[in-house]
């Protein structure tokens, strides 16, 4: 009976032991491979007017996070040009020239007195918003900086047009349309922020030569075509998910350009996107993508290697326009790098 009684504790006990190392294992297992939830993002730096914040999101079952930045506030200027929650003054430039259109002025270049390098535009103009600068504004001037307040909604067509020295030019935060070739030829403007919401016009960065780092906002849906045609310096440009279209001629002629990283989620390469990227070798190509247009990679001469986020098939299946890989030096060494193989341009596989 004793003996019984020792056997089943035995019994009892190897199956608690046996249980529990697999609890063991399975929460082991769960917590290295599982799938985050994540809450919601919550602001752990408070952004100012000027600066950036910080949002938090951390996963509900375990201690990873990921942040992201929180945007700038932007001025809040009362109708003294003066803002109301950090108490920063516009030092308005004398000698602009308003235009008053419905409620709001239009801003442009007027009489400066000839030493004035720097352009502060005002928030408030005799008690009524400016809402914009004008087109051809400011074009072809020796301005050095130009400081947009925010609140201003628009910036027209050309409107810094050949500004050949300008520098600096901090942008409102809340404009919500820079127009066609607006800093067309501003070659010695190097950097610029973009607004989070704006629509951006055709040619809006041709030929900005000094022009070297731009980040366009998550949030930017329109872009229109020759973003950034004949940028001879830029190395760096990070494009955000909600475009799903390199439009026609975006990078052309920018020789500068190493490498690019398509957001998971563009559908097509239009004609001449990266038409004469000469330092382009390598390109990082989602899944997502449908099409390459005409001469889009024409003249890429250092193009090698395509990464493929999918597989030959589908490498194959995407529609490829006339040209959309002609003159290329590297031609003979160029591959694709497909999840289950690689290709050569005409769609051989090879073996390395
Ligand atoms: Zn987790
Ligand atoms: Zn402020």
């Amino acid at each position: 009976m004793k003996k019984k009684r020792i056997i089943l504790i035995s019994v009892v006990a190897v199956a608690l032991v046996v249980c529990l190392a697999l609890a063991i294992t399975f929460i082991v297992l769960n917590v290295g491979a599982h799938r985050h939830r994540f809450g919601d993002w919550e602001i752990i730096k408070q952004p100012t007017c000027l600066e950036y914040g910080i949002e938090r999101r951390t996963c509900k079952n375990c201690e990873v996070y990921e942040d992201r930045p929180a945007a700038r506030l932007g001025h809040d200027f009362s109708e003294q040009n003066v803002c109301k929650r950090c108490q920063y003054e516009i030092p308005v430039t004398e000698g602009l020239y308003y235009t008053l259109s419905e409620e709001s002025y239009a801003v442009s270049v007027g009489t400066l007195a000839g030493d004035v390098k720097e352009i502060y535009i005002p928030r408030y103009h005799e008690g009524k918003p400016v809402g914009s600068i004008a087109m051809n504004g400011f074009s072809g001037r020796a301005i050095t900086a130009v400081h947009i307040p925010d609140g201003l909604k628009e910036i027209g067509n050309l409107a810094f047009s050949e500004c050949e020295e300008l520098t600096e030019c901090s942008m409102s935060i809340t404009a919500t349309k820079i127009g066609n070739l607006a800093f067309n030829g501003c070659s010695s403007l190097k950097t610029i922020e973009i607004p989070p919401y704006a629509t951006l016009g055709d040619n809006l960065f041709h030929d900005c030569a000094a022009l070297n780092n731009v980040t366009i906002p998550q949030t930017v849906t329109q872009i229109g075509w020759g973003l950034f045609g004949g940028c001879t310096s830029l190395k760096t440009v990070s494009v955000g998910a909600s475009i799903s279209t390199i439009k026609s001629s975006m990078f052309e002629g920018c020789t500068a350009l190493t490498d690019f990283t398509f957001a998971d989620g563009i559908t097509e390469i239009e004609a001449n996107a990266f038409k004469d990227c000469t330092a382009l070798s390598g390109l990082v190509v989602p899944k997502s993508l449908k099409k390459f247009g005409a001469a889009c990679l024409q003249s890429c001469t250092s193009l090698d290697k395509i990464t493929y986020a999918g597989t030959k098939k589908e490498w194959i299946a995407i529609q490829k326009e006339l040209d959309w890989l002609a003159n290329l030096d590297a031609a003979k060494d160029f591959h694709v790098y497909c999840t289950d193989g690689i290709l050569n341009r005409w769609n051989v596989e090879i073996s390395e």
